[in-house]
């Protein structure tokens, strides 16, 4: 009683500063403190155990320094679920170039495209998710500020001059030992911006995964013949997989997005179709541009069909694994009713002459919001894993839920922590954040029932949170 009157009257005095503090021993905010401890005691002794633990992001991107110094309006638009790709709602370099242009240029632009005026919608709704609100009271804590969107982003311009440093810090905070770099968005800057990040994010180490559409993006747009194509990804794949292809670094894997193009993926072994596809290709590669979404994706469908079947192929041969876009948003690019879960289930058979050969599939993004049905092919297919990204950080509190979900149907030797951060520094931060904190709370959920004792519920957060990521990647053996 003593000690919860002490703590509310601290809580009293901090909210009248309008600054919540962090409370030391929980590593989670007063008021949150007193919340889990309200719920179960051991909560306490499991958080104090998975805080300390060190993380592996199983996917994730760049972060380049373009926002070091940011407006409120600019970072919730690259913060937002999916970074809001506002560019996509006008005619191909409208947006970036009223982005960067000047004042003249930027009210020409908006009396043909009402710019300013749909960006300010944009935001002013993202502004009033619950993500938003929550982040910012977290991100106060951390910088020492009063919880509002503009002091928080004032706090954070103000250590924009040595950014590194500061993207350092939360890399540090939340204990970040290995990420899985996917190499396949640079963000409009060019292959050098990897290496800066990956120097700034040391002693945590990067190993890097390549996208098949990053190949394919080489390649198709040459006008040679499909035999010599062929010859050329093959060559490619090889480079990246046992070479320095990435970049100049090695892959541990491959990442593809297909998925959300074509939905249902058959592999295709055949060489006829693909090579039919890419010839109707060829002819309308020039016009390209009319085409919609869905014609475009019909054109290259085989052909797409092909270039994964061989990249799923080599992944095999080397017992490393292919992560694969599913669920999520990014529209309006992407045609979302595509992205089941469910449309993975021929590449997780991956059968041929009668035997299921069983790659390593990473299905993407928890499935998200069909989680589960991505939890669930991942407990029918022994040789299907489960990826926790987007879903953390940006399902948040009710992640503890989502947890509870997962782990209900999918093997904890298989449960992978991801974040999928991009753009922003922060979104790595939130992830180990709370990713640990509900987590944890989840695992305590489990203890109270019975279904796990305090070691079982820790060593569960050791092999979701890094072991598991180091044994699907073969990182031991790297
Ligand atoms: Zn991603």
């Amino acid at each position: 009683m003593k000690k919860q009157s002490r703590r509310s009257s601290a809580m009293k005095s901090a909210r009248s500063k309008g600054n919540v503090p962090s409370s030391p021993d929980r590593g989670v905010p007063e008021h949150l403190s007193v919340f889990f401890s309200r719920q179960d005691p051991r909560f306490d002794v499991i958080f104090e155990a998975v805080d300390a633990l060190p993380i592996d992001d199983t996917h994730c991107h760049l972060i380049t320094d373009q926002d070091a110094v940011t407006t409120p309006q600019r970072f919730l638009e690259r913060i937002s679920l999916t970074g809001f790709p506002i560019p996509r709602y006008f005619p191909d370099g409208v947006y970036v170039s009223w982005l960067n242009g000047d004042e003249k240029t930027k009210y020409d632009l908006n009396k043909t495209f009402d710019i300013q005026n749909k960006v300010d919608g944009i935001t002013a709704n993202i502004a009033e998710s619950i993500f938003i609100k929550f982040l910012v009271k977290e991100l106060a804590s951390y910088l020492g500020c009063r919880p509002t969107l503009n002091e928080v982003i004032e706090a954070r311009n103000e250590r924009g001059s040595d950014y590194w440093s500061y993207v350092n810090g939360l890399f540090r905070d939340t204990k970040y030992k290995n990420i899985m770099l996917e190499t396949g968005v640079l963000d409009g800057r060019g292959p050098e911006a990897i290496s800066l990040f990956e120097d700034a994010i040391l002693p945590c180490q990067s190993y890097r995964i390549s996208r098949i559409e990053q190949v394919q993006g080489e390649l198709f747009g040459l006008d040679i013949s499909f035999d010599e194509f062929e010859d050329r990804y093959i060559k490619r794949l090889h480079e990246i997989l046992d070479g320095n292809g990435n970049f100049g670094k090695p892959s541990y894997g491959m990442k593809s997005y297909l998925l959300p193009d074509i939905g249902l993926i058959r592999p295709l072994y055949e060489r006829r179709p693909a090579e039919l596809s890419w010839q109707a290709l060829r002819k309308s590669y020039d016009s390209r541009n009319n085409l919609d979404r869905e014609e475009s994706a019909q054109v290259t469908k085989d052909l797409c069909r092909y270039t994964f079947t061989l990249a799923l192929e080599e992944c095999l041969k080397r017992d490393m694994p292919m992560q694969i876009h599913t669920g999520d948003g990014e529209a309006p690019w992407v045609i979302l009713r595509n992205q089941d879960p469910f449309y993975l289930e021929e590449v997780c058979r991956f059968d041929k002459d009668n035997m299921l050969r069983m790659p390593k599939i990473i299905p993407l993004h928890a499935g998200y919001p069909s989680v589960g049905k991505a939890a669930w092919l991942s407990h029918l297919y022994p040789n299907c894993y489960f990826e926790l990204s987007i879903m953390t950080p940006l399902v948040h509190q009710n992640l503890y839920e989502r947890y509870l979900q997962v782990m209900e149907a999918v093997p904890l030797s298989k449960i992978l922590f991801a974040s999928d951060a991009f753009h922003v520094p922060e979104l790595y931060w939130l992830s180990g954040r709370w990713g640990k904190r509900y987590l944890a709370q989840a695992l305590t959920n489990y203890v109270a029932g019975g279904s796990l004792n305090i070691e079982e519920a820790i060593e569960a957060a050791k092999m979701i949170l890094y072991k598991n990521n180091r044994a699907v990647y073969n990182l031991d053996l790297a």
